[in-house]
């Protein structure tokens, strides 16, 4: 088989194709007859871009056997002569239609090797590139806007769209003008968007500044009081029943000369002078000790109280006020007096032995918590010109008698002493005993 180069490939193709189908039709159904083989030279044809070439060889025109074109007894397959297509050799893409925001555009590149070779290829659309948008109408708090922004390619490309209403844009509460306790004040909120809308709100009413006023003053003897009204309108505050508010202001006198008119080792009369008006009395008492108050009496009018009970020996304190009838019905205390101490009177002690001597006797006696003792003797029961005997020592619970008569019966009794604040006490004495001297 012989074709001219310049013949079309697919018919190069073809031919081959018939030469394997008539070989293959032979060697099928019976075993082909020996063939003499009738040989033509094949000129080599050159592979194109898209299309396979074949090498030289040699074909037989009676069987279709192909042999290499150096050698006419070796035969070769189809395959063997099959020289690859080279694929386009395309220059760089050049644009042929640009493409804009909305359309593709194209480009193309052809083949160095054939320029009728051309591949083609769409360049996507670019898409809008818009700018700022801009209000085509404003919005308000209220309605709706417009706003619009054109292409920076193209202004004839314009998008659209509606704007919500902004709303108000309310600021914080501010006081326009300040409540007082008689007058509401004022407050406004103002939208940010549009200062003629506002929101107005009432004030409450403030307090009342009350001020502790006294209505009343208070004497000596009798109680006041203060009421409560407000600085700014004078209105009076008023108490839980709705009426005013009064507070009770005691009473200012004080009462003189709280003294103790008589005491003994269990009891005591204290009395004050009194104040002139005054209602009535209260009287406080210390523990024994003096050192805080026990209880409180009333004593009415009287201008006295005897305590009875107390404690022989005891440094008692005593204070007196004045009380009167306030305003809201409750009594109302002037102030208490200074504490006045009035000590009740030491226990007695008693003489455990007594022994006469020669113009001369020795006593004995029972010790006790006090400052001293005082011995007293004489020769009658009534102690008439009787001699004392000071002991200032608690502790000393023995004395002597001396210089007496001789040979005579002796009265002899036995007292303490406390000494507070520069005062004695003296308990009762004791009872009388008799010694006789020798
Ligand atoms: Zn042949
Ligand atoms: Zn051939
Ligand atoms: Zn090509
Ligand atoms: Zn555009
Ligand atoms: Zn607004
Ligand atoms: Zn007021």
């Amino acid at each position: 088989m012989k074709y001219p180069k310049q013949l079309p490939a697919a018919l190069l193709l073809l031919t081959l194709l018939l030469c394997a189908v008539s070989f293959t039709a032979f060697a099928g159904d019976e075993p082909a007859p020996a063939c003499t083989h009738n040989l033509v030279f094949c000129q080599k044809v050159e592979p194109e871009c898209e299309q396979t070439g074949c090498l030289a060889h040699y074909c037989c025109t009676n069987c279709s056997a192909l042999f290499a074109a150096d050698d006419k007894q070796k035969q070769v397959s189809e395959a063997d002569l099959v020289l690859p297509a080279l694929g386009h050799l395309y220059s760089d893409w050049m644009q042929k239609k640009a493409a804009t925001c909305t359309e593709p555009g194209l480009r193309i590149r052809s083949c160095q090797r054939d320029l009728a070779h051309v591949d083609k290829q769409e360049i996507p659309p670019r898409g809008h590139s818009y700018g700022a948008w801009q209000y085509e109408v404003v919005p308000t708090c209220t309605e709706g806007g417009q706003r619009m922004h054109a292409c920076i390619r193209d202004a004839s490309h314009i998008e659209r769209e509606a704007v919500p209403p902004l709303g108000h844009a309310y600021g914080d509460w501010i006081t326009k003008k300040a409540s007082t306790c008689t007058a509401h004040g004022l407050r406004v909120r103002i939208c940010q968007n549009n200062t003629s809308h506002t929101i107005e709100q009432e004030l409450p009413l403030s307090e009342h500044s009350y001020v502790k006023t006294t209505a009343q003053q208070p004497t000596a003897v009798k109680a006041g009081y203060a009421e409560y009204p407000c600085r700014a309108c004078g209105a009076l505050k008023l108490a839980a029943d709705g009426k005013p508010e009064r507070t009770a202001l005691a009473p200012t006198g004080t009462v003189a000369a709280v003294k103790c008119n008589a005491r003994t080792a269990a009891a005591e009369s204290i009395t004050w002078s009194a104040l002139k008006g005054a209602q009535g009395y209260q009287i406080k008492i210390s523990t024994p000790d003096g050192k805080s108050w026990a209880k409180t009496y009333n004593a009415k009018t009287a201008t006295g109280l005897v305590f009875k009970n107390l404690k022989a020996g005891g440094t008692y304190k005593f204070s007196v006020r004045i009380y009167s009838k306030d305003v809201n019905g409750q009594w109302a205390f002037g102030p208490w007096t200074k504490a006045t101490t009035s000590p009740t009177l030491p226990a007695g002690t008693a003489v455990t032995k007594l022994v006469g001597g020669k113009k001369c006797f020795a006593a004995q006696w029972k010790r006790t918590n006090v400052t001293g003792y005082q011995l007293q003797y004489a020769t009658n029961g009534s102690f008439r010109g009787a001699k004392t005997i000071t002991i200032r020592n608690a502790l000393t619970y023995k004395a002597l008698a001396k210089n007496l008569l001789a040979n005579r019966a002796y009265c002899v009794r036995i007292r303490t002493y406390k000494t507070i604040a520069g005062a004695n006490y003296f308990s009762t004495w004791s009872k009388a005993v008799t010694v006789k001297t020798k």
